[in-house]
């Protein structure tokens, strides 16, 4: 006591805690005292303290009354223990985990690089002839590739969490594309598994809402991987409720019910915390933080994930959010025109060949360059119509070389630039200051591109290229995807297919 306040016992004597500590550090002893004394029992805290020399150390603090012989209350009696050490520790075991988990997000954004090769590329195989047997090994790799992205997701937004960096990013969702994405992959993994899959939508749904449609994907995505996972017979119904709340907003209201093992009443709010697994060592496969992930994205978008479930007789998990529902887009006016000439700077070979086989697909031709220098080289005024620059690159940033091509060239003397990134949420003013009208996230998806695309080619105002006028016909049938079908299936089945359909 005399080395922590400076003062010999004699000089203490008859002291107020004031009068030896700073006012804090004082009201808090005050404070104390009187909790022992008006509880007539012991109580315990921790305290920072500063010694005379200016160095600060944490006391674990107990404090109990004191009574005579007699059971009288004489006063109170207080232990201080040094614990700073032991304060020290804690800490760096804390900053050690959070380094953990952001070691281990930083790795999975590097691995969803190469991942996004094997999503995007099954993906445009599905498109393509396969027999049976191809098409079943085919499906097993695109929904194994889209499962481990989304492990990636869970486990970058937990870091993001943890540093109380997430952001929500509100876009422009088409529901009924949204949903029925969800369902195919959904039915994939179901059929897999000899289970069936219904889909209850909502008359009403709307078309167009504004939401993080990512964050809705991740979780819906963890509460039908969950049901399949967790369910060996039956199957799995997804609902999709509406509830109107005002004329511009409603509530949306999934419902994933499967009828599996089911979670124990004692469980049911264990489920949502951290590595949590129900102890069942025949379904213990996964990593326990789905759920937790799930729930906290869902309430930072302002919404509810609650589960209802009886061991042995499936569960069924709930989610509710309220979303903004939007107009019909302007009509987009034609598309792209079909012979735009793109630099594509991207370093990775899969993202070079997904994104090559997107845009030729579109009617574009694509010459790759695959680092910064090489685009440098190859960017010539009036040789291309695009230039899509990814960010990451092995020599320098595609910002770089943006800022670099501006100097050489002007805005005048350079085409439109477009960045590729696997890390959208950067903010959009970043991309503008060097120079680049936009940007799209990776894996690149037909309908990114076309907007972006359009957007930058299908107006009056471009000079770069002549707009065609728009097709008179509008498209109501897809018809590159009927020919595929009928070459698959062959005519008569397809045939046969119409004639039921009329008859319905
Ligand atoms: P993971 O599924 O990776 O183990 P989650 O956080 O998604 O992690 O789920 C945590 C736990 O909740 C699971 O391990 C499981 O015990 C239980 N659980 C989740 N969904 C279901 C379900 N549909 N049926 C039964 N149990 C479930």
């Amino acid at each position: 006591m005399e080395a922590l306040v400076g003062l010999k016992e004699r000089q203490l004597i008859g002291l107020r805690p004031e009068d030896v500590y700073s006012p804090e550090i004082a009201a808090r002893v005050e404070e104390t005292d009187q909790q022992v004394f008006a509880r007539n029992a012991p109580c315990t805290y921790e305290q920072w303290m500063v010694y005379p020399d200016g160095h600060s150390a944490c006391f674990e603090m107990r404090k109990v009354p004191f009574f005579d012989a007699r059971g009288k209350r004489l006063g109170v009696l207080g232990f201080g223990r040094d614990v700073t050490e032991r304060q020290r520790h804690q800490q760096q075991l804390e900053q050690a985990s959070r380094e953990k988990t952001t070691f281990i997000s930083t790795i999975s954004h590097e691995l969803r690089t190469p991942l996004n090769g094997i999503v995007g590329l099954s993906r445009i195989l599905q498109e393509t002839r396969l027999d049976a047997e191809q098409r079943q090994y085919l499906n097993t790799i695109h929904v194994s590739a889209v499962t481990l992205g989304n492990i990636f997701n869970d486990i970058i937004d937990l870091d993001k969490i943890d540093r109380h960096r997430l952001q929500i990013a509100p876009v422009r969702v088409d529901l009924p594309a949204f949903l029925s994405d969800l369902e195919s992959l959904t039915r994939l993994m179901a059929e897999q598994k000899g289970l069936y899959l219904h889909f209850d939508l909502d008359g009403d749904l709307p078309h167009w809402v504004q939401t993080d449609g990512t964050r809705l994907r991740q979780v819906l995505w963890n509460l039908t991987g969950n049901a399949i996972k967790f369910t060996e017979h039956g199957g799995v119904t997804l609902r999709v409720y509406l509830i109107p709340e005002t004329p511009r907003q409603l509530t949306l209201r999934f419902e994933v019910e499967d009828t599996g093992i089911g979670i124990p009443a004692s469980e049911l709010e264990n489920i949502f915390t951290m590595y949590y697994q129900v102890n069942d060592k025949k379904h213990a496969v996964g990593t326990g933080i789905g759920l937790a992930v799930s729930r906290q994205l869902v309430e930072a978008m302002g919404g509810t994930l609650t589960v209802d479930s009886e061991e042995g007789h499936g569960s069924c998990f709930v989610l509710e959010l309220t979303v903004e529902c939007l107009d019909e887009p302007e009509p987009e006016s034609n598309h792209a025109t079909p012979d735009l000439r793109i630099l594509l700077l991207e370093d990775v070979e899969l993202n070079i060949t997904v994104a090559t086989a997107l845009l030729e697909k579109l009617g574009h031709s694509v010459t790759p360059a695959r680092c910064g220098a090489e685009a440098l080289e190859l960017v010539k005024p009036g040789r291309f119509d695009l230039l899509l620059l990814d960010i990451q690159l092995p020599d320098m940033t595609g910002f770089e070389v943006a800022d670099q091509l501006l100097e050489r060239h002007g805005t005048e003397g350079l085409p439109p630039m477009v960045a590729l990134t696997a890390n959208l949420i950067r903010d959009k003013s970043e991309y503008l200051a060097h120079g680049m009208t936009d940007a799209i996230g990776k894996p690149l998806s037909v309908d990114n591109l076309k907007r972006v695309l359009s957007q930058l080619f299908a107006t009056p105002e471009s000079n770069q290229l002549a707009v065609s006028p728009p097709e008179e016909s509008v498209e109501v049938l897809d018809m590159g995807f009927l020919t595929d079908y009928a070459d698959m299936v062959g005519k008569e089945v397809l045939v046969g297919a119409v004639k039921l359909f009329e008859q319905m």
